[in-house]
This record gives C-alpha cells, sequence and structure tokens, in this order.
C-alpha cells in the first residue's frame, strides 16, 4: 500500500472555487503546443462559409453547390481532405451515410442522414475518442410554421450557433490534431460533422451503433453542441466560463468523464471556468453524446454557459451573434481532454471487497491488468464531493487495501501510462450493468462484485 502523495483540500466550493480538481494529471508540452495552434479566425471562417450555404436543415437540397446541406457536407469534405493532404494522407476522410426513417415525419419519408467523418489512427486502432458536432440546421422553433416547421427544409436556417459553432470547432481541431500528431496518438480519434440531430439525433445513433457493430471501444464520445453565445436575453454576459454535462450515474463512465474535463481543462486554461453539470443535458434538450451514453460509453456535452432561446432554432440564428473567440475556448478545453485522454491506456475494471481482517473497515481493490500501463493510481472521495480527493499510488500490481470507509464514499482505479498520461477512472464499486452494458460485461467475464444498484433497477 503506498502512501497519500496527493490529499485535497474540502470538497470544490462552487463559489470560491478553492480546492484543487486537477486529480494529479499533467499538461504535456507537445499537446499544449498544438492547442496554442487553435485559430479564431480559422473557425469563423469556417462559420461563415456553413452559413452562406443558406439552410443546412437534413431534408434541404443536396444537389445545389451553393445552397443546401449537400453542399454543406461537399465542403467540410473538402476542408477535412485539405488537411489530410497537408498531413500525408494521415486523416481517413469519408461521407457515413445512413437512410433513416423521419419518424415525426407525417409521410415518414426514408432520408439519406450523411455525416463527416475524419478519423486520425492511433497506435490502438481499436479505441477510439469521437469528437463531434452537427452541421444540419433548422428553424423548428418557429411557431407560426405550425408543426411542420421541424421539417421546413427551404427557408434560411443559418444555425451559426447551433450548431455551426460545434461543427467549425471539430473542423478546426481536426485541422490542429492532424498537423501536431500526423502519426496519431494512442488511440484512435474520430472528428465528425452529424446530420439529422434537430430532427432526433439521427446522424449520432447511426454512428454510435455502428462503431458498437464493428467491435470498436469508445474510450469517450464528446459533442459540441451551442458554444458561441455569449449574451443573455437580459445582457447579461459570460465569455469565461463552460458548462460540462456529464450524465448519472454518480459512478458511471459519463460522469467520470465529466471530472477528467473538468481536471484537463483547468490545468490548460485556467482563466477558462468550467461548470460541470451532473446530468445528460438541460432540461428536455438532448443532444449527439446521448446514443452513446445509451449504449454504455461515457459521453460528455459543450455548451455555451449563457443560452439565448430568442436565437436558436430561428432566423435570428445567426453569424452576427457568435464570439468565435469564446468558440476557441471551447475548442481549446475540447483539445485539452481529448489530446490527454487519447494518450493513455485504456481504464482497469475493477471492484471492491470487504476487509475481513480489518474488521470491515478497510477494503480490497482489485483490478484487471491494462496492455501499456505502467502503474496503477486509486482515487477516493467523500460521497458529496463533486470529484476525487485523495490519490494512491498502488504501483505494479492488480490489488489495494484501501485504508479509508468505502461504505462512506467512492474509490476508483485508473492506469498510468509509461508516458505518464492517465485513463479516464473507474469507480467502485461500478455502476450494476444495464440491458445494453450487460453483455459487454459478460463477454469480458467480469465478475460485477458490490455494484450499487440504481434505485427502482
Ligand atoms: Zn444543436
Amino acid at each position: 500500500m503506498g502512501p497519500a502523495t496527493v490529499v485535497f483540500g474540502p470538497p470544490m466550493s462552487p463559489t470560491t472555487g478553492a480546492a484543487d480538481v486537477t486529480l494529479g494529471l499533467t499538461r504535456d508540452p507537445a499537446l499544449a503546443a498544438a492547442i496554442g495552434d487553435i485559430s479564431t479566425s480559422e473557425i469563423r471562417a469556417t462559420d461563415s462559409t456553413l452559413v452562406s450555404f443558406g439552410t443546412r436543415h437534413t431534408m434541404s437540397d443536396t444537389l445545389s453547390n451553393t445552397r443546401g446541406i449537400g453542399a454543406a457536407r461537399r465542403y467540410l469534405f473538402s476542408k477535412l481532405q485539405g488537411y489530410s493532404q497537408a498531413c500525408g494522407g494521415c486523416l481517413r476522410v469519408e461521407y457515413d451515410p445512413a437512410m433513416m426513417e423521419m419518424r415525426g415525419h407525417p409521410d415518414r419519408p426514408m432520408v439519406n442522414i450523411v455525416n463527416v467523418v475524419a478519423w486520425l489512427p492511433g497506435r490502438d486502432t481499436t479505441r477510439v475518442l469521437v469528437m463531434g458536432g452537427h452541421y444540419d440546421s433548422c428553424i423548428c422553433a418557429r411557431t407560426d410554421l405550425g408543426p411542420l416547421a421541424r421539417f421546413e427544409a427551404t427557408q434560411d436556417a443559418p444555425g451559426a450557433d447551433d450548431d455551426g459553432t460545434g461543427t467549425s470547432a471539430v473542423i478546426e481541431l481536426a485541422r490542429v490534431f492532424s498537423k501536431h500528431f500526423p502519426h496519431g496518438l494512442e488511440a484512435s480519434v474520430i472528428f465528425v460533422a452529424y446530420s439529422g440531430e434537430e430532427e432526433g439525433l439521427y446522424g449520432s445513433t447511426h454512428l454510435a451503433q455502428r462503431l458498437h457493430t464493428a467491435g470498436y471501444k469508445i474510450v469517450s464520445a464528446f459533442t459540441d453542441d451551442i458554444v458561441g453565445n455569449v449574451v443573455a436575453d437580459d445582457g447579461k454576459v459570460d465569455s469565461t466560463s463552460a458548462r460540462i454535462f456529464g450524465a448519472e450515474p454518480d459512478n458511471g463512465p459519463s460522469r467520470e468523464l465529466a471530472r477528467y474535463a473538468w481536471a484537463t481543462g483547468t490545468i490548460y486554461n485556467p482563466t477558462f471556468q468550467i461548470l460541470p453539470v451532473f446530468r445528460l443535458d438541460r432540461i428536455s434538450r438532448g443532444g449527439d453524446h446521448s446514443p452513446y451514453v445509451s449504449l454504455g460509453d461515457p459521453g460528455l456535452r459543450f455548451t455555451e454557459r449563457l443560452e439565448n432561446y430568442k436565437r436558436q432554432h430561428l432566423p435570428t440564428d445567426d453569424f452576427a451573434h457568435v464570439n468565435f473567440g469564446y468558440v476557441a475556448n471551447i475548442a481549446r478545453l475540447n483539445g485539452s481532454v481529448v489530446g490527454t485522454l487519447a494518450n493513455a491506456p485504456a481504464p482497469p475494471a475493477a471492484f471492491a471487497r470487504r476487509d475481513q481482517a480489518s474488521g470491515g473497515q478497510k477494503w480490497m481493490i482489485t483490478w484487471r491488468p491494462i496492455p501499456g500501463a505502467a502503474t496503477y493510481e486509486v482515487l477516493f472521495r467523500r460521497t458529496f464531493s463533486p470529484t476525487y480527493e485523495k490519490i494512491y499510488q498502488a504501483g505494479d500490481t492488480t490489488s489495494f487495501l484501501l485504508p479509508d470507509q468505502l461504505d462512506d464514499g467512492w474509490a476508483a482505479v485508473r492506469s498510468v501510462g509509461s508516458n505518464g498520461h492517465r485513463s479516464l477512472t473507474s469507480a467502485v464499486p461500478p455502476p450494476c450493468p444495464t440491458l445494453s452494458t450487460r453483455a459487454d460485461s459478460v463477454a469480458a467475464g467480469d465478475l460485477i462484485r458490490n455494484c450499487i444498484r440504481a434505485p427502482g433497477r
């Protein structure tokens, strides 16, 4: 048993922000240089071109080269192709099409949903991080158009913020990562512009399913959606903080990913404040991380701090009301998380057993060894602490006698690569497998020892 090398102070205070939330993660100079290359003007130029196509509605014109979603996707594809040519073919750029039925439409038409995808293969091509935004737009909040407003595909729907900003940030990340890491990172990274988000997350549902069917392990699925507005309707301004939405349960992979993103973002850009929100998404809203979360993957949504619903899904979602310096800061936040996590080994599956020899005061934590992990660390937090408060070095073993009372907290295990990068944490006890994750855990031969069942399950 190693000593606690880091003991954090009291849990993070929302008012003072005093506690250390960086989880012992470290700054990588090569990644910092890449993030420093993220350009506000590149992001602005991409969004400007997207808006120039008039509408990018999922059912809009696909033949014109100047108007509609077809023009938009060909533009995105050629932009990514250009980055790939510049890095010696390091990106694999593809259209990811699927014929899908528009369920909410009275005629239930089949529509070709086409994501635009660029793969940056890693040394381990079976593990993938997905960094996405959606390039389709709508004016579905126009109440004067009646119930079919969702499917109005000819009138202007600029979608400059929703989600021209997220798409432009993802395209810029593809440029910077391909330029700085042309040989890839440890895991593969997929940069994707989704279609069909506004009608029901069609593109992301398709890609998540496709990746699972093909047997990829999803390290993380991020969506940037609505990341460029800094002025609320009442005039309140916030250009220095962003929200990240990490789904329940509190010991599940999305919540662990939120803690990881909070830590890395704080390390790379301490003046840009992160507000973690511990729920799937805003109330009654959704995003392209959800289909992954439903399949048991770690998913996260990045969103501006102050939304203005008078400029969403309306012709007023225009270019003039986007703050591109702010979008660039979100992209830098994305880059810090993606770059750190893509260089780390996989997280271990970990379990806990009450230690009888200590009269139940201690716990034996065990885990499965991970290829590429040099050592392991065990973390601990009290249940009311939003992030981990202690880090123990466990060394090159697969068990650790936890001196803390696990009845009163959460532990977690993570692997440390020989390059010093840390994996996501696996919480102990883990959540019990759900219907969607049970097959995976049985296939892996997992013993779900002392798992925590969600109430009502
Ligand atoms: Zn959106």
